[in-house]
């Protein structure tokens, strides 16, 4: 199983191959929480600090690293866009006109897989990781 220390790496690695320009204004940190089916992850604020958290059951192994990759990605975009961070809020919803799929084009993403997976594979994995 992986842990928070982990994910903790995996946000490092994330964020210096892919979003390396994007200033730190605010700590963020990562965690593993819940146990969701319909979400990958979300970002929140507690106080100065921005806190993503990643889906409890992608801690399992049967979960492609990519899936968690995007996971980070995608909140970091919103991070970088001011959402629950000290950037400047450069939208007023966080998806408006798709401009998170756009951010994370831009920077060579690739997208739309992440569908696909989670009707052929995540749902059916669900049933079986959330009983672990
Ligand atoms: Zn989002």
């Amino acid at each position: 199983m992986r842990d928070d220390k982990w994910l903790e790496d995996k946000l490092v690695v994330i964020w210096k191959l892919f979003f390396t320009e994007i200033e730190e204004k605010n700590k963020v940190k990562i965690r593993f929480k819940g146990k969701w089916k319909n979400k990958f992850g979300h970002i929140g604020r507690k106080k100065e600090e921005s806190e993503i958290c990643v889906n409890g059951l992608f801690r399992h192994l049967e979960v492609p690293e990519w899936v968690i990759e995007l996971t980070i990605a995608h909140e970091l975009v919103h991070y970088m866009h001011g959402f629950h961070s000290d950037h400047v809020k450069m939208f007023r919803y966080p998806h408006q006109g798709g401009v998170v799929r756009k951010e994370l084009i831009k920077r060579g993403f690739s997208i739309g897989k992440e569908k696909k997976w989670y009707k052929e594979e995540w749902l059916g994995m669900y049933e079986r990781l959330k009983e672990k």
